[in-house]
């Protein structure tokens, strides 16, 4: 079966519940089931600096679908989860990205694979290299704890918490 790394990340309200109700709601769909969840990590704010810390992470999950379904399995998540805002780099109550699909690359108006910022960003490469650092981007052929060398990204990414235990409550 085809494996997927999503980018999670909250930073409105019980930060951590949100993002524990959505890796549950990931693994409880029928379609998808999460195999690994890295560490959450809180982070600085990139973009609009005004706004909270975020928490983040990434997880490791196995599917049986393609890569447009498993985005809209993503989005009705995040719309049952209360979503609100959805201003680029703004606050949210939960985000959740596909990274990588296998070695896919998708390039179309709703949907980008590999994800087009993950590789210089360190809110998503830290989790990424913790959980899978030999995971190689299908477009720059380097590994993920490769590109986390290179970022130059220097906002603040510090471990917050372990990784959450998964059920299948949604
Ligand atoms: P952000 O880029 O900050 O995550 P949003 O979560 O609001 O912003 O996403 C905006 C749009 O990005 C979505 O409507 C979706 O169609 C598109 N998108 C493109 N590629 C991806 C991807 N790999 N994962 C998730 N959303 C994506
Ligand atoms: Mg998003």
């Amino acid at each position: 079966m085809p494996h997927a790394y999503i980018g999670f990340g909250s930073n409105v309200g019980d930060r951590l519940s949100y993002i524990r109700q959505a890796l549950d709601c990931l693994s409880g769909d029928g379609c998808t089931s999460v195999v690994q969840v890295s560490s959450i990590y809180e982070t600085e704010p990139l973009g609009n600096e005004e706004q909270n810390w975020f928490l983040n992470g990434v997880a490791k999950v196995e599917t049986d679908v393609l890569p447009p379904k498993l985005l809209a399995i993503l989005q009705e998540i995040e719309r049952k989860l209360g979503r609100q805002q959805s201003e680029h780099w703004g606050p949210r109550e939960i985000d959740l990205d596909i990274l990588l699909y296998d070695r896919f690359c998708v390039s179309s108006p709703r949907l980008t694979i590999p994800h087009t910022e993950m590789h210089q960003r360190r809110f998503v490469l830290e989790p990424f290299a913790e959980i899978a650092p030999d995971v190689v981007h299908p477009i720059f052929q380097e590994r993920v704890d490769a590109l986390l060398r290179r970022a130059t990204d220097w906002a603040i990414v510090r471990v917050f918490s372990p990784p959450p235990t998964i059920g299948t409550e949604c």
